[in-house]
């Protein structure tokens, strides 16, 4: 099946897709998006999404292209054209194409674009024998809340994290406390077995995956705190996670090369990990 992109109205081949020269999203990053994960048909926690992305819109300034009904049924029209189940639904939104010039030019539309992947989750090894992050400093803007598509910090540590073995870089903000993942939220449970979030401020995207499982915490007997934790109180836990709407959650067994606990994926871990795959499945065919 021929992969096919939604562009302002179109569905089109997906190598023939593309926007305009002077779109603001191409030439300033002016634009926010969306990855929502697909399981047996579903779109996981596709409400948030939409919250989400209305926050970000908002915060920006940009307005919706079109109503959310209708927004849902171009987003169920790409999976469907597409063929994917079970995959990722990504979408943008820019403040649309002009001349360019910084202050927001009046009376322009915004641009949409939708388009789905088939992709796999993490491999059976990642999830069972978890992931290695390093740290590094967090040089993005301060408003990493807004999940706008300007991710050159975000992409520049991933590719640190690869050029060093690791799956996903911790970012580190002054006060030598860990932010967040390039493309994940980061967590760690204590030697008291409670489960350790930063709490969501502008200083984090506030992660759908993130959300869902700290609805599932209470009904797993776990307490949560929201609060910053430093690289060395990490590096000391008892346990360490990651989440994202495409990998859920992954065990992180080693910071910076140093092995959390015995360097195995813990039992909270593990429960996290099935409890959260249960609210996937609850929503999906699957
Ligand atoms: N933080 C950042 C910086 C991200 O890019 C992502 C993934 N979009 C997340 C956290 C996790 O968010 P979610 O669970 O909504 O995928």
């Amino acid at each position: 099946m021929s992969r096919i992109a939604y562009v302002n109205g179109r569905y089109l081949p997906h190598r023939r897709a593309s926007v305009h020269v002077e779109d603001r999203g191409f030439q300033f990053a002016d634009a926010v998006y969306e990855v929502i994960a697909v399981r047996g048909g579903a779109l996981i926690d596709e409400e948030l999404h939409l919250k989400r992305l209305h926050r970000s819109l908002g915060e920006l300034r940009i307005a919706a292209p079109m109503s959310d009904a209708a927004l849902k049924s171009v987003i169920r029209e790409v999976l469907r054209r597409n063929g994917v189940a079970d995959g990722a639904l990504y979408l943008q939104i820019s403040r649309g194409a002009a001349r360019r010039d910084f202050p927001f030019p009046p009376g322009i539309e915004p641009t949409l674009v939708v388009t789905a992947q088939r992709r796999r989750g993490p491999s059976t090894k990642q999830v069972e024998e978890g992931v290695g992050v390093v740290t590094l400093p967090d040089i993005r803007w301060r408003r990493p809340d807004i999940k706008s598509v300007a991710l050159l910090p975000n992409l520049l540590g991933k590719q640190q994290a690869r050029e060093a073995g690791a799956f996903e870089a911790w970012l580190v903000d002054r006060d030598g406390n860990v932010t967040e993942g390039t493309s994940s939220n980061a967590w760690i449970v204590t030697a008291a077995g409670e489960v350790v979030t930063r709490q969501a401020d502008t200083s984090i995207l506030n992660g759908v995956t993130r959300l869902g499982l700290i609805g599932l915490l209470a009904r797993e007997g776990l307490t949560l705190v929201e609060r910053p934790f430093s690289v060395a109180e990490a590096k000391t836990a008892r346990e360490a996670f990651l989440t994202s709407s495409t990998n859920f959650i992954l065990p992180v067994v080693t910071i910076d090369g140093a092995p959390i606990g015995n360097g195995y994926p813990g039992s909270v871990v593990r429960r996290l990990r099935q409890a959260y795959e249960g609210h996937v499945a609850a929503q999906g065919a699957a």
